[in-house]
């Protein structure tokens, strides 16, 4: 096929802003695919060409493909990035680019989506030296041989942002449409099921739309398989719960949610454990702890089980929040070492797949109840999601509190009849967090690092004003800045300022004068006798340095007071 075809209908959708008219405008297109052998080409409509199963990435960025842009037009990289700044989307700059040169060349190549396909494939398996120059060059020639409008999409697909507003529901749809055609609105509802729960199954659009050509009993007959990545299920909100009750239904299933990162962790048919995140990463090399956590406390042939690892302090053995085990997700090399310093404890809360047989259409009841009999739990390694079944709205109201009591986020409330949906925000299962919060805080003491961090502040010391004895009180300390500023400042950005302010150092502690005012987030306030203003915050997290404001203008006691009794409140309605 050629690749200007696709660009056409990338065109149209990006005209049409109705579902019903996108729907439309796909199903026409994907029953052109209907003869194809390979049809990957589905992949393209979803701005990759690699399943949703897979992990692989393009890890290209904006800088290159500008050079590759300059390399396969001649115009110079400056010029490039004038347009791109006019512009704001360098999709729209390399159609622009492409298409002046072509007015002054008379042979070009066609295109043909294979071509793309090919190229693009390659850009993640490059390794080593030499792989941005390999880069460039299947970037380079995917370029020379486009007209502006396939420049333009390439570009776009290359930076993971088609902008065409197709999600995965309206392709589900096309699909039932081009290769079924239902005529009422009932077989209409049936298809999207059955096309639904393939893909839930497949996590593979290219597979799903091979077996609808093929028919009904193909799509039935797709398998879930343990080893391969599936889509989380995710949650909806609730305020209260109350909230939570009323919406899922009595009684409820709550559960602790456990401040830490999910994983999905697959025994396959052959024995091979791996696991996935969120985001369908394998990260089965840096978690070898985990691995050993399932083989000496699950005795299952294969399963897929859905978690959430936390972390705690090795040597105080208290669970600790997210943040202080983040690292443990990338760290490829020294893992041992990591796992000594950042011990994790796998909660395990579902169980998508039992000894050979999904369990998605399974109720939760059911699920959790099996789960229960196939694992040992065992403290500080693997244990099972602490849970409380009830319709009664106080007892389910001091399970929260002890939730948050044991340094968790919140709770999970569950409806006991529900299926697993794969990649879906689902109203069966809810979270209730308390609400995150901002406040401006002056930093008045800090904590030299260790490692990486040697001779600069890690963690800082948050005060908020007593306006009844004109006095700075510490409420909190923060932690878990970054090295590079994507979300807020730097620790060492942080560092050079407080410096000029230290009023004196004793070990690695130093006291500062109350100067330098900080925005944060946090999570709740709790009544401390560790902190001098009698509350301690929850969470904090520096997000802004706030040059423009002045110390006493900071939150003072009586605002906490406030917000202290509002959350209080919070909880128990
Ligand atoms: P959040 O930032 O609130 O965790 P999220 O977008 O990561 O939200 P949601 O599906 O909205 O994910 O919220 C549920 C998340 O809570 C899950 O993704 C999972 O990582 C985590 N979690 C912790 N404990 C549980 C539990 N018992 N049951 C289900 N999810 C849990």
């Amino acid at each position: 096929m050629k690749y200007i075809q696709l660009c056409e209908v990338y065109e149209n959708l990006q005209n049409n802003s109705s579902r019903l008219k996108k729907t439309e405008i796909l199903a026409e297109f994907l029953e052109k695919l209907k003869e194809e052998k390979n049809k990957q080409v589905v992949y393209l409509l979803q701005g990759k060409v690699f399943p949703d199963n897979s992990e692989k990435e393009f890890g290209i960025s904006e800088q290159l493909c500008i050079k590759a842009l300059a390399k396969s037009s001649g115009i110079s990289k400056e010029k490039l990035v004038d347009d791109w700044k006019k512009m704001g989307d360098l999709g729209e700059v390399a159609q622009k680019t492409i298409d002046k040169k072509k007015q002054n060349t008379l042979f070009t190549k066609t295109l043909t989506t294979q071509k793309v396909i090919d190229n693009l494939k390659r850009l993640p398996e490059l390794e080593g030296r030499g792989t941005v120059d390999k880069k460039l060059a299947l970037i380079s020639e995917l370029l020379t041989s486009a007209k502006g409008l396939e420049a333009k999409y390439i570009i776009r697909t290359l930076l993971n942002n088609l902008r065409i507003g197709v999600a995965s529901g309206t392709l589900r749809d096309a699909i039932v449409q081009a290769a079924f055609k239902p005529k009422t609105i009932k077989e209409k509802k049936e298809l999207m099921e059955i096309v639904q729960d393939s893909y839930d199954k497949a996590t593979d659009l290219a597979l799903v739309l091979e077996k609808a050509y093929k028919g009904i009993p193909a799509l039935k007959n797709t398998k879930l398989i343990p080893g391969k990545a599936i889509k989380a299920m995710l949650a909806q909100k609730a305020v209260s719960v109350e909230d939570g009750l009323n919406k899922v239904g009595r009684p409820a299933i709550f559960e602790y949610k456990y401040d830490g990162f999910r994983m999905m962790i697959n025994k396959s048919e052959s024995g091979e454990i791996k696991i996935f995140t969120r985001h369908l990463d394998d990260v089965t090399l840096q978690f070898p702890d985990v691995v050993e956590y399932i083989k000496d406390h699950i005795k299952l042939k294969s399963f897929i089980i859905d978690s959430e690892a936390i972390g705690y302090d090795p040597k105080t053995k208290k669970y600790t929040p997210f943040e202080a085990i983040s690292q443990r997700i990338k760290r490829k090399h020294n893992i041992h070492e990591l796992i000594k310093k950042l011990p994790i404890e796998v909660n395990v809360f579902d169980l998508i797949y039992y000894n050979g047989k999904s369990l998605l259409d399974e109720p939760f009841e059911k699920r959790t109840k099996i789960l229960r009999e196939m694992i040992k739990p065992q403290k500080y390694k693997i244990r099972l999601a602490h849970q409380l079944i009830t319709s009664d709205r106080k007892k389910a109201e001091k399970f929260y509190k002890e939730a948050l009591k044991d340094n968790q986020e919140g709770v999970m409330i569950k409806n006991l009849g529900a299926r697993y949906q794969p990649g879906l925000r689902v109203g069966h299962m809810l979270k209730l967090k308390p609400a995150e919060n901002e406040l401006d805080l002056v930093i008045t003491g800090a904590e030299y690092g260790k490692g990486k961090r040697v001779g600069n502040f890690a963690s800082f010391i948050l005060s908020c004003f007593n306006e009844k004895t004109n006095q700075f009180v510490e409420i909190g300390k923060s932690s878990g800045l970054k090295e590079k500023s994507e979300t807020g400042p730097t620790f060492e950005q942080l560092t050079k300022l407080l410096k000029p302010y230290v009023l004196k150092e004793k070990g690695r502690i130093a006291q500062i004068k109350p100067k330098i005012v900080v925005t944060i987030l946090y999570q709740n306030i709790q009544r401390s006798p560790t902190y001098k203003s009698g509350y301690g915050l929850r969470f904090p997290r520096i997000i802004a340095i706030r040059p423009d404001r002045k110390p006493k203008s900071i939150a003072n006691l009586k605002e906490i007071d406030h917000d202290y009794k509002r959350h209080e409140l919070k909880i128990h309605y």
